[in-house]
C-alpha cells in the first residue's frame, strides 16, 4: 500500500463493511492527487484497507493525470478495471468523457467540472474556421446517461470564492454528498492535506461544492436532467509582451487557431476570440514573451 498523507489520525471507531472504487482524473496542475489523498485518508480513518495508485508523469506539461482509490475491508489490486468504478470525479470535461467507460454501467456516479482545457491536438485542421476535435458532448447529454451524478462549473465557483485552484476541493465537496461522512471530518482531512495558508479557501470551496444545486432545467427541454450546469464560456486571455518579443514568428506560424500575427517587428494577438487557450504559443516562445490565462469566470 502506498503511504497515506497523514498517519496521525486514529481510524474511526466503527468499521464499515462495504468499499468503493473511485477514479479521479484531470490534467496536470489541477489537484487530482489532492482529491484522491483526501478520499484515501477518509477511508483509512473509517477503518478500511486502502490502495491508491496514480499516473502524473506529464503533470508539469498539462498532461493527463489520473488516480485510482480503492477501499474495502480487503483490497488486492491498486487499479480499477473498466466498468468497475463506483465514482468518476473529473476536473476537466474532455477527461471526464475519456474515462466514462470505467464507470459501472447503470449505477456509477459521475461528477465533473465543466471546465474545458483544449489541448493543441484538438485542432486537427489548420484551415481557418475548421471545427475543433475537442469533445462536443454537453454536460446535460452525459449526465442524463448515468444513474447519478452532476456536472458543475467547479472552476467558476472556486474563482468566485477567490482562488480557481480550489476547484478540486469544490468537486470533493460534491463527492461528499455521496460519501456522506460528517462535514467536520472532511474539514479535518482537508486541513491535513492542503498548505496551511489555503485551509480557509479550501474549506469554503468544499462547503460550496457540497451545497451546490443545479440550475433549474430549461422549461423548453423537459428531458434535460436537473443535475448539469451548462458548459461555461471559455474566458481566455493571451498577452504578448512587445518588450520581450524578438519577432521570431514561431508563435504566429504554430498557433493552431491562427490567432496571432506579426505587426512590424513583434507578434500581436490578432483574433483573440478564436483562441482556445491551448498554450502552444506560451510553451514555444523562446523569449517567454507570451502569457496565456484560462480562467473559469471573466476577469
Ligand atoms: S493564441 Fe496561443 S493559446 Fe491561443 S490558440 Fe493560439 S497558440 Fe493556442
Ligand atoms: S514566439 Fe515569442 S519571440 Fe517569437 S514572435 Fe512569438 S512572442 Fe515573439
Amino acid at each position: 500500500m502506498r503511504p497515506l498523507p497523514n498517519d496521525d489520525f486514529a481510524p474511526a471507531p466503527w468499521p464499515v463493511t462495504t468499499g468503493m472504487n473511485i477514479l479521479v482524473v484531470g490534467v496536470g496542475g489541477q489537484g487530482v492527487l489532492m482529491i484522491s489523498k483526501a478520499i484515501a485518508l477518509m477511508a483509512q480513518r473509517r477503518g478500511f484497507a486502502v490502495k491508491q495508485s496514480e499516473v502524473h508523469g506529464m503533470a508539469k506539461r498539462g498532461g493527463i493525470v489520473f488516480s485510482h482509490v480503492r477501499f474495502a475491508e480487503e483490497v488486492w489490486s491498486p487499479t480499477i478495471a473498466k466498468g468497475e468504478a463506483d465514482m468518476l470525479v473529473a476536473l476537466e470535461w474532455a477527461e471526464a468523457l475519456r474515462w466514462l467507460d470505467h464507470l459501472r454501467p447503470g449505477r456509477g456516479v459521475f461528477i465533473a467540472d465543466t471546465r474545458q482545457i483544449v489541448p493543441p491536438f484538438a485542432c486537427r485542421s489548420r484551415k481557418a474556421g475548421a471545427a475543433s476535435a475537442y469533445a462536443r458532448e454537453t454536460p446535460a447529454e452525459i449526465v442524463g446517461r448515468h444513474a447519478d451524478g452532476c456536472a458543475l462549473d467547479a472552476t467558476g465557483i472556486a474563482t468566485a470564492l477567490g482562488d480557481a485552484r480550489a476547484a478540486n476541493t469544490v468537486l470533493l465537496g460534491r463527492l461528499s454528498v455521496w460519501l456522506d461522512y460528517p462535514v467536520a471530518e472532511w474539514h479535518e482531512v482537508i486541513d491535513a492535506i492542503v498548505p496551511k495558508g489555503t485551509r480557509e479557501i479550501n474549506r469554503k470551496a468544499f462547503d460550496a461544492g457540497r451545497a451546490w444545486t443545479a440550475p433549474a432545467p430549461d422549461e423548453d427541454d423537459a428531458a434535460a436532467p436537473a443535475v448539469a450546469a451548462p458548459m461555461p464560456d471559455l474566458h481566455i486571455s493571451v498577452a504578448i509582451d512587445p518588450a520581450w518579443c524578438k519577432g521570431c514568428t514561431i508563435c504566429v506560424k504554430l498557433c493552431p487557431e491562427r490567432c496571432l500575427a506579426m505587426e512590424g517587428p513583434v507578434a500581436v494577438v490578432a483574433t483573440p476570440a478564436a483562441c482556445t487557450g491551448c498554450r502552444v504559443c506560451e510553451w514555444l516562445c523562446p523569449d517567454f514573451a507570451v502569457t496565456v490565462k484560462n480562467e473559469g469566470v471573466p476577469a
